[in-house]
């Protein structure tokens, strides 16, 4: 298994498959980043084994199947349960035409899970397997669930069909409906220790370590952003390398790094034209320009190309 840190969870799920008595749902709780989707991936390849292996055997036809599956997850080109697509007048599940037919993971979809995911899940759920002995629900980020999402899911829970595992991800139990709550088994979470997180994080920085709260995807994302006020000044050098390699940099970067990047760029500008007495006319057209390449971004616009002609006008 390869979640780190967290052993008691791991000792305990493990203690449950060996004994074949995991219950119908598991709720996972605790801080972000912490291993929890991990934990529920690796969990649902043992119950999925043909085999019966607690982590899977990784050579039967299931395990075969999963890994495709988790890769995909993990590299985000899973599509979503709620995709419905017709085929002859006849709608079936998108998720039927993926790797595991007895798997699925249903992320949040913009922003919330929502109730068109909860029915095909109950859909999915009241099917017979058919390729491993038991299917497995993972829903990740279930906190993010509206109350109608909630209360369909309730339904299947307080129904809920023998040969399926529930499992639940969520920050907190206090943002789920408690009579979900109820119906699973909790299992909490702690922060990363220290060792595990600098392992992960490929560097021993206590500072970030204290700051992110022990948790890998907060820390990450708070380097990136580190990252971005690093780009900014460099950019603000307007030495023309500079100003190229950070251009062609930020194009690798995600689209709301972009953004931030943009944000904190006009803030500077306005800043510079406040304190410094930078010329009203350019900061308006630096202004605009800015705006321009912020719509841009949404319709697939280089930013390098944007903020080489941005930096002609600067300079
Ligand atoms: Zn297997």
């Amino acid at each position: 298994m390869r979640l780190k840190n967290q052993s008691g969870v791991k000792e305990f799920l493990e203690k449950l498959q060996r004994e074949n008595r995991l219950p119908g749902g598991l709720l996972f709780y605790g801080p972000p980043g912490v291993g929890k989707t991990t934990a529920s991936l690796e969990l649902a390849r043992g119950v999925l084994c043909l085999n019966s292996r607690e982590w899977g055997c990784g050579e039967c036809l299931s395990c075969t199947h999963y890994d495709r599956v988790v890769r995909d997850i993990l590299s985000g080109v899973w599509e979503n349960i709620e995709v419905y697509e017709e085929t002859n007048g006849k709608k079936i599940f998108k998720y039927l035409s993926g790797e595991h037919p007895d798997f699925v993971y249903v992320p949040p979809s913009g922003g919330s899970v929502k109730i068109d995911q909860m029915r095909a899940v109950r859909d999915f759920a009241y099917m017979k397997p058919a390729l491993s002995h038991r299917k497995v629900v993972v829903i990740d980020d279930a906190h993010t669930m509206t109350r109608e999402a909630g209360n369909a899911l309730l339904k299947v829970l307080e129904e809920p069909p023998s040969d399926t595992l529930f499992i639940l991800i969520s920050e907190g139990k206090d943002q789920l409906l408690t009579t979900i709550v109820s119906r699973t088994y909790q299992v909490e979470f702690h922060p990363l220790d220290e060792e595990v997180f600098y392992e992960l994080i490929g560097e021993r920085d206590r500072e970030l370590y204290e700051s992110s709260g022990g948790s890998y995807t907060v820390a990450k994302s708070m380097r990136e952003k580190r990252e971005i006020f690093r780009l900014l000044d460099e950019f603000l050098s307007l030495k023309p390398d500079k100003v190229y390699e950070v251009s062609t940099r930020l194009d690798k970067l995600e689209l709301e790094d972009k953004e931030l990047f943009l944000f904190l760029l006009e803030e500077r500008i306005k800043k510079n034209f406040l304190e410094k007495g930078l010329n009203y006319d350019k900061f308006e057209m630096l202004s605009q320009r800015i705006a321009e390449l912020r719509g841009g971004l949404g319709r697939g616009l280089r930013l390098s190309l944007g903020l080489l002609s941005l930096y002609a006008l600067w300079r």
